[in-house]
């Protein structure tokens, strides 16, 4: 049974011109049509980026809605395969196109089956892959290399490989609801091993900082393990500093696209 629709109507131009803008070349943030993103509606549901488009060409056509709970249940469920979840992504065929949500639809979906969330991106950054497909892949990101990107990203989560769709979806939603039990909220930051980054936010502005800067962060890791090994900063200044209200101000700022 499908849980998405194709309507075009109802997606915002804030998401369609944060797909664009991660999808501009230069940033090197997906190539081809890799990434997606996905809007929180009113209703509960999600404007979510539609299988097999090109980001930096997005128009309202290449987005489908999807209800958020039945696609919540095919996480949950031990026995979902992935034939249920492409069934349940299948939009139909509109103006001789099959429509898809795209088969990471599940992050997007888990996010908001954890904890509400406006904005989801999701891309594949060159300099961020290289790093998780690296041996320094789970610990890289334990700890702040530089204090800008402390205040930016705060601490990622990390998720071990997975095959994308649902056995992804699955990992993606276990980890996530236990850093959310453990922390209390959602991080703004995943680092999704040997494949990419997913940013939360509660605007489109901060969707592209978070991006920004997690390829800033993996190039500054890159660099010091070139030069012998990163030597990150102290994790009790990591805290005090954070928790400055200065600095907590300018993350708020950060976060409400209002830097
Ligand atoms: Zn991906």
């Amino acid at each position: 049974m499908t849980a998405v629709e194709h309507a075009p109507e109802l997606v915002g131009e804030g998401l369609v011109r944060l797909t664009r803008a991660l999808g501009e070349p230069a940033r090197d943030l997906v190539i081809l049509a890799e990434g997606n993103t996905s809007e929180l509606l009113d209703d509960g549901r999600i404007a979510l980026k539609a299988s097999g488009s090109r980001m930096r060409d997005a128009t309202a056509e290449d987005f489908v809605i999807a209800e958020v709970e039945p696609l919540t249940k095919l996480l949950t469920s031990p026995t979902s395969t992935q034939d249920d979840l492409t069934a349940a992504l299948d939009a139909g065929v509109v103006d001789g196109r099959r429509r898809r949500g795209s088969i990471e639809a599940l992050v997007h979906v888990a996010v908001q089956a954890v904890a509400p969330a406006t904005f989801v991106g999701h891309t594949h950054p060159t300099a961020v892959v290289g790093l998780l497909a690296s041996v320094h892949a789970e610990e890289a990101f334990t700890h702040a290399a530089y204090s800008d990107e402390a205040v930016v990203i705060g601490t990622p989560l990390y998720v071990p490989y997975a095959q994308p769709g649902i056995a992804l979806g699955k990992l993606f939603h276990e980890r996530l609801r236990e850093h959310v039990d453990r922390v209390g909220e959602l991080p703004a930051m995943v680092m999704l091993a040997n494949h990419g980054i997913v940013a939360i936010a509660p605007t489109a502005e901060g969707i592209e900082t978070l991006s920004e800067m997690a390829v800033k962060a993996a190039q500054v890791r890159t660099l010091a393990y070139a030069c012998g090994g990163l030597a990150p900063v102290p994790a009790e200044s990591t805290t005090s500093y954070t928790d400055r209200p200065d600095i907590k101000e300018r993350r708020a700022n950060i976060n409400s696209g209002t830097m």
